[in-house]
């Protein structure tokens, strides 16, 4: 799914719209934690220096449709007024009404109008068709940063965009979307999940969805009661969801045949009532108390969780261990919000999302050395489950997203990778909406992982070998390409097909091989010279394309993308016209179409690759039907690689 991005507007000084996740928590008067309002600066900077007046609007707690001083929005304009010094910030003491309507239009360019909490009003989230009309009256442009509500279907968030004809997302939501994407789509394994809290309700998605991929499940947090019914042990006075046995029991089935390791805790801290720390005991969980309940993971479960964190490479944390709220039962969630910190140091992509484990990693002074801390529990579990945040369904735009390959070939060294991937990263490459990937050689791909990683954007494999592993001296394979950080590889380079002789039935051995061990293909396919001379280039494109794909029910449009490259281009400085370009790819989707469907064959990225480089990466991928590009010599230049990045839209 693609998403207008806030880069790509140029606000000509219209007044902006601008929905964020204000809903700080205060006490008093005072902020306790600004980092929701640190989290969107970035975007309001950006709006603001472009002469616009931005109208800002937000929800706070949980006012239930009626005006609650505590819930107001001043103290959040009062916090911005003394970080964006410069900047003339107003305060409307409503978020509809004439008077509102007034201010926002008396606004001059660059200044802010904050607007009180927009739950003030029952309509907000009852999704009111006239309250989202007075609220789209304030803004001329729609501008969504607020991640942490995109789950969910209120006025400002879905009303208010369907009205002014769609919008933009903000640096903040880009950011959430582009890291719970990758690790969706590519987690580097082995890959675990930690979920808890009280509801295994509210998680059966998540886990539906990520069980596929997943090394590890682990389950803390009353949830883990529900697991141990189901188990048909005693869980004494513990919280268990008794209409939910059934699915746990499912979830034991599943995680079994699915070889994925489900990891429950080992002990439990239990005491007779939430109030009774100081009697709090610790006990096996096949021997838990019936007269008692259980309220955190004891110091084996903490052990067995702490092993299991330092050996993955993804990790990904969702709801608190215990009673967090209360000491002492906050020791494992505490436990765990170091281990998180931990991990990453030793190489794991690490990030957090839910309201507790947020607040745990934050208390623990960890939340800047994770990959990632969401800004949104709800929104984060719903990306999890696999399914669109509904506030961005009025932004989305059709289309394919870019897709740019930089194929190093037999080139570079571990020096200039290093500082290719720095220059990469410093020209914010990954901020032109495409997916870019670095093809390196094998044996620097391990070393560039982190690297690639800090930097946005995927490493990928220029080969890969069919088998799982064995006497096959001199061949790497899928698991290996995965551990070594890899998300995609090549499959059917020209020069392999040509120069090394791989058949058609090798191409699709390895396609099927990388793609059931969780990559994803670049399948390149392309006419020599003397099959072009003698009218046969369809030909030959097609039955590449069927030898390979025909009959496979594994690939998605997520994990395949087919790069058109005719060999007489490849390296030769000659390029194929637009025109001829733009022709041969229709064709390529019409045969794509005819094995997986329309929808597959609208969906799927078909790349160029033929001595692309700055100078024609416009013209070459101007095509409807061009969705970016495979670049060999041109890529091994990250200042020339980055201007055809540039090029891709
Ligand atoms: C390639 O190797 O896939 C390629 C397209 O190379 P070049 O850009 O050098 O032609």
């Amino acid at each position: 799914m693609q998403y207008p991005s806030i880069r790509d507007l140029k606000t000509g000084g219209k007044r902006i719209f601008l929905r964020a996740d204000l809903n700080v928590p205060i006490e008093d008067g005072k902020i306790l934690d600004d980092t929701r309002i640190r989290s969107v600066l970035r975007t309001i900077r950006y709006l603001i220096e472009q002469g616009s007046p931005v109208v800002l609007a937000s929800h706070l707690g949980r006012p239930k449709g009626k005006i609650v001083p505590a819930y107001s929005m001043k103290p959040v304009a009062e916090k911005l007024k003394e970080i964006l010094t410069e900047t003339r910030i107003l305060f409307a003491r409503d978020c509809i009404g004439k008077r509102v309507e007034a201010m926002a239009a008396g606004l001059k360019p660059g200044e802010i109008l904050v607007l009180e909490n927009l739950r003030f009003h029952k309509e907000e989230t009852a999704n009111d068709p006239e309250f989202s009309r007075k609220l789209a009256i304030l803004g001329d442009i729609y501008v969504n940063d607020a991640f942490g509500t995109s789950h969910r279907e209120h006025a400002s968030m879905v009303g208010v965009p369907a009205i002014l004809g769609g919008g933009y997302v903000g640096f903040l939501v880009e950011k959430e979307l582009r890291v719970f994407g990758e690790l969706i789509r590519h987690p580097r394994k082995p890959y675990t999940v930690i979920l808890g809290g009280v509801k295994v309700s509210d998680k059966v998605a998540v886990i539906e969805n990520v069980l596929p991929k997943l090394d590890n499940l682990i389950v803390g947090g009353a949830m883990a009661f529900t697991f141990f019914k189901a188990m048909g042990l005693e869980t004494g006075k513990s919280i268990v969801e008794e209409d939910t046995v059934q699915t746990a029991k499912d979830i034991i089935k599943a995680a079994e045949a699915r070889g994925v390791n489900l990891i429950l805790p080992l002990d439990i801290v239990c005491a007779p009532d939430r109030n009774s720390g100081d009697e709090a005991i610790v006990r096996r969980f096949d021997d838990l108390p019936a007269d008692m309940a259980g309220f955190d993971i004891g110091p084996e479960s903490i052990e067995l969780f702490h092993r299991t964190m330092m050996e993955s490479r993804t990790i990904i944390w969702n709801g608190p261990m215990g009673l967090f709220e209360i000491s002492p039962f906050d020791i494992g969630t505490r436990q765990l919000a170091a281990f998180m910190a931990d991990a990453t140091t030793y190489g794991a992509s690490a990030v957090v999302g839910g309201g507790d484990s947020m607040r745990a990693v934050r208390e623990a002074g960890v939340a800047e050395q994770l990959t990632h801390v969401s800004t949104g529990g709800g929104a984060s579990l719903k990306l999890l489950q696999g399914e669109e945040l509904p506030a961005l369904e009025h932004l989305r735009i059709e289309g394919v997203k870019p897709f740019i390959g930089a194929n190093w070939k037999m080139n570079g060294s571990m020096e200039l990778g290093i500082e290719y991937i720095t220059a990469l990263d410093e020209g914010n490459v990954n901020y032109f909406g495409a997916d870019v990937v670095l093809f390196a050689p094998f044996t620097l791909l391990a070393a560039f992982a982190p690297l690639t990683e800090k930097a946005g954007i995927y490493l990928g494999a220029q080969d890969i070998f069919w088998e799982e592993k064995g006497a096959f001296t001199g061949e790497i394979s899928a698991a290996m390409l995965a551990e070594a950080g890899c998300t995609w590889f090549l499959a059917g380079h020209s020069e392999r097909r040509h120069l090394i002789g791989e058949t058609d039935e090798i191409v699709r051995k390895k396609l099927i091989a990388g793609v059931t061990s969780g990559l994803s293909c670049v399948l390149c396919v392309g006419e020599l010279l003397d099959e072009r001379e003698a009218g046969k280039t369809e030909e030959v494109v097609r039955g590449q394309i069927e030898a390979a794909l025909k009959g496979l029910d594994i690939v998605t449009p997520y994990n395949l993308v087919v790069a058109y490259e005719p060999v007489w281009a490849i390296g030769t400085g000659k390029t194929a016209t637009p025109q001829e370009v733009q022709s041969m790819h229709a064709l390529i989707r019409k045969w794509v179409a005819g094995i997986f469907g329309d929808d597959f064959a609208g969906e799927v990225g078909i790349i160029y690759g033929g001595s692309v480089k700055p100078s024609n990466a416009e013209e070459v991928m101007s095509g409807n039907d061009v969705n970016g590009a495979l670049v060999g010599g041109a890529s091994l230049k990250a200042d020339s690689f980055i201007e055809i990045v540039a090029e891709c839209r």
